[in-house]
């Protein structure tokens, strides 16, 4: 029962494609009804617990899906 290391650098996966998302690359957030834009470079806490993440392309069509009803 030692002390679990946290892997820090765990790679994002895109919900939508499944696609590891770049620490660079733009990506959107959802937790709930909140939906921001970030990125790994600039969030080092992320990926987020109970949150999903998208590469900002793929929200971008996922969004256009959902309009489309
Ligand atoms: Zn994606």
């Amino acid at each position: 029962m030692g002390g679990r290391i946290e892997a820090r650098f765990e790679l994002l996966r895109c919900e939508h494609c499944g696609d590891v998302i770049g620490v660079y690359e733009p990506l959107v957030v959802r937790a709930g009804d909140e939906v921001r834009e970030t990125s790994c470079a600039a969030e080092p806490a992320l990926p987020l617990a109970h949150a999903e993440h998208y590469h900002r392309e793929c929200y971008a069509a996922l969004k256009r899906r959902s309009v489309e009803v």
